[in-house]
């Protein structure tokens, strides 16, 4: 049953408005092609206009105490609760994830309100003992003004809320551009805010394109710090500009994360968890689980069960609760997936299920595994953001770390084995900000900072404790209760 696309709008200064040119952008669902949204194609006059809102929404907002800041959080959180299926259906018809994957993405958010709400009662800074007589020392965090939020489209809800939430406890205003596959439900995360008392141009939302609402974001002088998850291509542009224009910026990018399965693991617990980690959101998760690296000729037992249970995967529309794979977003990026599988095999590798285009309508690509891949070689590692596994095998744990590490990328890893001393050297010796232990790479919890190394990222991260610092500058202070000038370093001296 088909509906009228529903008209969407950007958020500034409290208000709903539509690009002030007017134009628009439809919004596909990807399992079927239908626009379900005509979403606002802005330009840089409405970010100009949502800088401006952040801009006179700052004061007053940076001086609300941060435990208020806080409450306004958990508001949302209960609004978020209350609202979840919702979302959830909006997220699955926009950009083709299933319901329950989506549910888990909303969960995350609420997971996150929680816990940067709490974050307004500590904000802690440090104090020490001063070198000179009655004199103290100490910091304190304060907010760093606006923050341009960019966001990619496979978490709607949870990535937005990792930069967004922490940002607002502290008490920066936000310009947030919300990626154009997927605006809706984003904007229903940020409706909660503003349900909860947010006040007016606090958070302001501008739909549109990258090179668009994005760079003007990225190139605003009243926009001081930007945060984004993307692409390492886009993120290495805003690092230019940024560093250009001496702006703080957190780069959340790419990943190609493996998967070591060392020759005594539990092989049905590391089929388990290579399946969701590969093929969960139809592989579009950075964390996706890209490569397998099968050590010891393990391939020869796991191969098999696991071409199998990929082979048995329910592929098709979200909407219905029995499908495991959903669409992947476009038909540009389902043409990108079946000519990396097509190199992939060119280059050497046997294709041992999937790899070819499901017939329409909708975007739908079958999880695949292609075996037998080099080392060196285009499927081994490129980024597919796809449901296609590359099998490489190692010949001992010291091979298997050295392919781990040969890639540019460093988010997620994980090793399957029941050899305590191979767990510990792989979480030593892998290149990546998160890696799990006999569990798949995939499966963040919102209370543990997420990031990651080499090309993924540029030294910060998102969850947790971590973005904490991002989003405030440290403010020193001294305070002198002598009555007399001290002079540090020089009136402490006998010399
Ligand atoms: P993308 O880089 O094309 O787009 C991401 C966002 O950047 C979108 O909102 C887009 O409109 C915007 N953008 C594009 N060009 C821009 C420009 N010139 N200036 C400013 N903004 C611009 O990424 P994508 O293909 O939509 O998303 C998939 C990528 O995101 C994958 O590489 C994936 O690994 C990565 N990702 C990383 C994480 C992480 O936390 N590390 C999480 C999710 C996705």
């Amino acid at each position: 049953m088909s509906t009228a696309p529903r008209t969407l709008h950007n958020h500034i200064a409290g208000s709903l408005c539509q690009a002030l040119s007017g134009a628009t952008l439809p919004v596909y669902n990807p399992a079927d092609g239908s626009v379900v949204a005509l979403a606002p194609r802005s330009s840089r006059e409405d970010v100009d206009r949502a800088a401006e809102a952040a801009r006179a929404a700052f004061g007053a907002w940076s001086r609300t105490p941060a435990p208020v800041r806080g409450e306004v959080l958990f508001r949302a959180a209960a609004l978020m609760v209350a609202r979840k299926e919702a979302i959830a259906k909006v997220m699955a018809a926009e950009m083709g994830k299933r319901l329950e994957e989506a549910r888990g993405d909303i969960q995350e958010a609420i997971d996150t309100a929680f816990y940067a709400g709490s974050e307004g009662r500590r904000l802690f800074g440090h104090t020490a003992p001063s070198e000179l007589v009655a004199k103290m020392g100490l910091t304190l965090r304060r907010p760093v003004g606006t923050v341009g939020v960019i966001t990619a489209w496979n978490f709607p809800v949870a990535v937005p809320s990792w930069k967004i939430l922490p940002a607002l406890v502290c008490g920066n205003t936000i310009v947030w551009k919300p990626a154009e596959e997927a605006p809706e439900s984003g904007f229903l995360f940020a409706q909660c805010l503003w349900d909860a008392g947010l006040p007016a141009g606090v958070l302001n939302v501008v739909h549109g394109l990258g090179e668009e609402v994005g760079a003007a974001i990225v190139e605003h002088p009243a926009i001081a710090m930007l945060t984004f998850t993307g692409s390492t291509a886009v993120g290495r542009k805003i690092a230019e500009t940024g560093g250009r224009m001496l702006k703080r910026v957190s780069l959340e990018m790419g990943g190609k994360n493996p998967v070591i399965v060392m020759p005594d693991a539990d092989l049905d617990l590391a089929v388990d968890g290579i399946l969701w980690g590969a093929f969960g959101t139809a592989g579009q998760r950075c964390t996706a689980t890209s490569r397998l690296i099968a050590v010891g000729g393990v391939e020869g037992a796991l191969l098999p069960r696991l071409i199998a249970r990929a082979e048995a995967l329910k592929v098709g529309n979200p909407a219905d609760p029995a499908v495991e794979v959903g669409p992947v977003v476009s038909e540009a990026q389902r043409q990108r997936i079946h000519h990396l599988v097509g190199v992939g095999v060119a280059e050497g590798g046997t294709l041992e299920t999937g790899g070819a285009l499901t017939p329409g309508p909708g975007t739908f690509y079958p999880p695949t595994v292609v075996s037998g891949v080099k080392r060196g070689s285009t499927l081994a590692l490129t980024e597919v953001f796809g449901p296609v596994l590359a099998v490489l095998t190692a010949a001992d744990l010291d091979e298997a770390l050295s392919i781990a590490n040969e890639v540019e990328y460093g988010l997620s890893s994980s090793i399957y084995t029941r050899d305590i001393n191979a767990a510990f050297r792989a979480v030593e010796s892998i290149e990546a900000g998160i890696t799990y232990v006999n569990a798949p790479t995939i499966g963040a919890e919102a209370h543990f900072p997420f990031g990651g190394v080499k090309a993924t990222g540029n030294g910060h991260r998102e969850g947790g404790w971590a973005p904490y610092e991002f989003f405030t500058e440290v403010k020193t202070v001294y305070i002198d209760y002598s009555g007399v000038l001290q002079r540090a370093q020089i009136d402490n001296r006998e010399e």
